[in-house]
């Protein structure tokens, strides 16, 4: 199979006609090889227009999604950024490219190491791997762009205090069922929000997140229910 070809159809016929236009986001998705990031009995469908199960119950977002998120946060090249939901790695070597540095939080360390394997291999050395529940951010703080690739209830405020002045917060917001991508830019102490498109996300599961039924706390999140 030609990925690398599989690759170039992905942003000629998924992310260009739908918008996705920074030259810079393009480039980083006819590089980046997805196929890597996901379990080898899925590789066919690597470049296809959805998500994928990665393990843990959790996934890689559709490509479209990955690019939308990654636009919102306008990278120039010199910003360190935070991401919630290491997941595959895939959307962390994404920014990897864009940026001079990337912190990326996963809650499940399976998947983190995991993660951390496939990037090591692929020689990646700006990005830093952490196991823990990255809806209280992390302490490399402030960052010039925070991304979170896990729905949100609602905006985890320790997020908003640790983007700088100007910085730039793209999160999903909404229900467990579905969210809408929404941006949030750093004004002083407030911030501002704009809403873009409709988006499925697992849930963000943690302390300004989603909380697991008590029952099901040491078990896979089978059943999730917001705070208090
Ligand atoms: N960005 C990923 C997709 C992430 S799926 C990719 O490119 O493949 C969402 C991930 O968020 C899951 O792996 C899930 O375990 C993780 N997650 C959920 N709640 C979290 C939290 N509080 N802190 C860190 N990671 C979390």
């Amino acid at each position: 199979m030609d990925f690398t070809e599989l690759r170039q159809a992905m942003v000629d016929t998924q992310l260009i006609p739908r918008g996705i236009s920074d030259p810079r986001v393009l480039d980083a998705f006819r590089e980046v090889p997805r196929h890597q990031f996901v379990p080898a009995n899925l590789q066919a469908f690597a470049y296809d227009d959805r998500p994928l199960p990665i393990g843990g119950e959790q996934t890689i977002s559709q490509p479209y999604m990955v690019a939308v998120m990654t636009e919102q946060l306008k990278l120039k090249g010199e910003e360190n950024i935070l991401e919630i939901g290491t997941g595959s790695g895939y959307q962390a070597a994404i920014l990897a490219k864009l940026c001079k540095k990337v912190y990326t939080v996963e809650r499940l360390k399976s998947l983190s190491d995991q993660a951390e394997n496939i990037i090591k291999k692929l020689g990646y050395n700006n990005i830093e791997f952490i196991t823990a529940d990255g809806t209280l951010g992390y302490a490399a703080a402030p960052y010039d762009g925070i991304l979170v690739t896990a729905g949100c209830p609602n905006i985890p405020q320790p997020l908003v205090e640790q983007l700088r002045d100007g910085g730039r917060l793209v999160l999903p917001v909404g229900d467990v069922y579905q969210q809408v991508l929404t941006t949030a830019v750093k004004h002083g102490s407030k911030i501002t929000t704009e809403e873009s498109v409709p988006c499925v996300f697992v849930p963000l599961v943690g302390q300004y997140g989603w909380q697991l039924k008590e029952e099901f706390k040491n078990e896979q999140e089978k059943i999730i229910r917001p705070r208090g």
